[in-house]
């Protein structure tokens, strides 16, 4: 069956939970995964490291990223720029492992453009109520990032159903086995095995002619 990794994209409103559930999906299957690591002009929270959560870059920087075609995609979202960086991504695949991209969703379509072949999820919280919930406990952002955050949400649900799959952020543990099994499925997908098929029929004509 097919060698090359899947390309993933997984995006969610701010708050759904996606940052917890791709370190448990990381965690849990190490061998099968790599998680693309973004570029960000956003100042870092507390706790994050550069090069773990993000590349944290100046403007200036960042820009030149653009300029020398270093990145995939890459998009403004609440006035900082994001981008994901080119050759981890080709290294990782060429080396079978399917890659995540925790993108939002002007980034997403552009890779899915760029790249067809791209699976991608959206991971929701049960409900609006609880994605707001969140976003407060999580205590890192003022009241009025919260704010744009949330109108930010009220902009991506318009393109949900451009996504392949949803999955509820419910259950941690249910939810990283689902994102599991469906990434499992996406690689029997027929579509992506044409090697496979060929080599398949070439060899039954060959038993057929012996
Ligand atoms: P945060 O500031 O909460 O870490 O991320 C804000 C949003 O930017 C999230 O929806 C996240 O998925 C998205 N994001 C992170 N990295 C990238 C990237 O490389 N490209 C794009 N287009 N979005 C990104």
């Amino acid at each position: 069956m097919n060698e090359r990794g899947i390309l993933i994209v997984v995006s969610g409103f701010s708050g759904a939970g996606k940052g917890t559930l791709m370190k448990r999906l990381l965690e849990k299957y190490e061998e099968r995964y790599a998680l693309s690591v973004s570029a960000t002009t956003r100042q870092p929270r507390e706790g994050e490291c550069d090069g773990i959560e993000y590349f944290f870059k100046t403007k200036e920087e960042f820009e030149k990223m653009i300029a020398k075609e270093e990145l995939i995609e890459y998009a403004r979202y609440v006035e900082n720029y994001y981008g994901t960086p080119r050759a981890y991504v080709e290294q990782m695949l060429e080396a079978g492992k399917d890659v995540i991209l925790e993108i939002e969703i002007q980034g997403a379509l552009k890779v899915k453009k760029a790249f067809p072949d791209t699976l991608l999820l959206f991971v929701v919280p049960p409900s609006a109520e609880e994605l707001k919930h969140r976003l407060v406990g999580r205590g890192t952002e003022s009241m009025e990032v919260i704010e744009s955050r949330l109108k930010r949400a009220v902009e991506e649900s318009d393109g949900m159903e451009q996504y392949d799959y949803l999955i509820v952020n419910d259950d941690l543990e249910i939810c990283v086995e689902e994102m599991h099994q469906i990434i499992c499925g996406e690689h029997h997908r027929s579509s992506r095995n044409m090697g496979f098929i060929q080599q398949m029929k070439e060899e039954l004509k060959d038993l057929k002619g012996e």
